[in-house]
């Protein structure tokens, strides 16, 4: 998959996949067509000669719209009913970074992370502080409503009755998280990494995950790696998932395909289920996973969508941009 200085890009939207059986033509043909608009969203700026930050940023925006993905617009509710969502950016060839916590608001939390990185001095903004910061930028709100789904708030009922009931968790992954992100290199070498999510359904008010910490869900280093990750965030958080990787390959000199799959080895060892994209300085993306299923895809300079959900080969799923 290496295309020395040509443009590529991953998206994931999300390890909480439904499951195979569950999951009619429909459904399926819906999912890949999410997956797709956001490639081609992201893919187009690439082609144009832009930047891979703006890539990851347009990839995801797209998803984020996009009710199907745990990420703005059909994000899962916290255990108290409310809607708290996370978002992280960041640059490779500057390692600028930016994201915001537990905001409920800016219709694309990755462009309250953007703001964060390039109009304010701090990395990580929280709550209501992140909301007003946001309000400042002038970016677009929307009410609760516009985030809400029937299908989020059914998984939300489920586990308050499972719990109230003191059953053991049989739910599926898509009812108990999902997010949405997207690694590219564009033209001139340059890496970015975007992550945008809603959380695990149910999650305690206030809860923040492995998205907006970076070197956990989300990364990037011209120098290894971007990377932006899925799944129990509170596992991809104690072991530093994406620094990990990049950290590998680093000191231990290992390809990327090496160390994202020693660390999502190490991960299920540790009881996290979910999955990464990754892309490195060569342009080539890996997108492993321990899940059921992970939404991805990924695009190189062909400009060929590659998409993929549960175990399938990707090339049964291909569409030219
Ligand atoms: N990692 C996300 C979180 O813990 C959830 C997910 O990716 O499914 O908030």
């Amino acid at each position: 998959m290496a295309h020395p200085h040509l443009p590529a890009l991953a998206i994931h939207g999300g390890a909480g996949t439904i499951p195979k059986a569950a999951l009619d033509d429909a459904g399926q043909a819906a999912h890949h067509a999410g997956l797709r608009a956001a490639l081609a969203a992201g893919f187009a700026i690439l082609r144009a000669g832009g930047r891979a930050l703006d890539a990851v940023t347009a990839a995801v925006m797209a998803l984020e719209d996009d009710p199907l993905f745990n990420a703005a617009r059909g994000a899962v509710f916290t255990e108290a009913g409310s809607l708290e969502m996370d978002a992280a950016i960041m640059d490779g060839g500057t390692r600028q970074a930016g994201a915001v916590a537990g905001i409920c608001g800016p219709r694309n939390p990755v462009l309250a992370a953007r703001a964060v990185m390039e109009h304010s001095p701090a990395v990580l903004l929280a709550g209501a502080g992140a909301e007003a910061f946001a309000r400042s930028q002038n970016l677009v709100f929307m009410p609760e409503s516009y985030f809400e789904t029937a299908r989020r708030r059914a998984a939300l009922a489920l586990e308050l009755n499972r719990r109230a009931a003191g059953l053991p968790d049989t739910r599926s992954d898509a009812d108990r998280h999902g997010t949405v992100g997207c690694v590219a290199r564009d033209g001139a070498g340059d890496l970015a990494a975007a992550t945008s999510t809603g959380g695990m359904t149910a999650k305690l008010p206030g809860r923040i995950g492995d998205t907006p910490i970076f070197g956990a869900g989300t990364f990037a280093d011209n120098g290894t790696c971007a990377v932006s990750c899925t799944g129990s965030g509170e596992v991809f958080t104690r072991f530093t998932a994406a620094a990990e990787i990049a950290a590998r390959m680093r000191h231990a000199g290992q390809t990327l395909g090496q160390a994202a799959s020693a660390v999502i080895a190490e991960l299920s060892a540790h009881g996290g289920d979910g999955g990464l994209i990754a892309i490195g300085r060569d342009g080539a993306p890996v997108l492993p996973f321990n899940s059921s299923g992970m939404y991805r895809g990924y695009v190189l300079a062909d400009g060929m969508l590659h998409t993929a959900i549960h175990d399938e080969d990707y090339s049964s799923q291909e569409a030219p941009i």
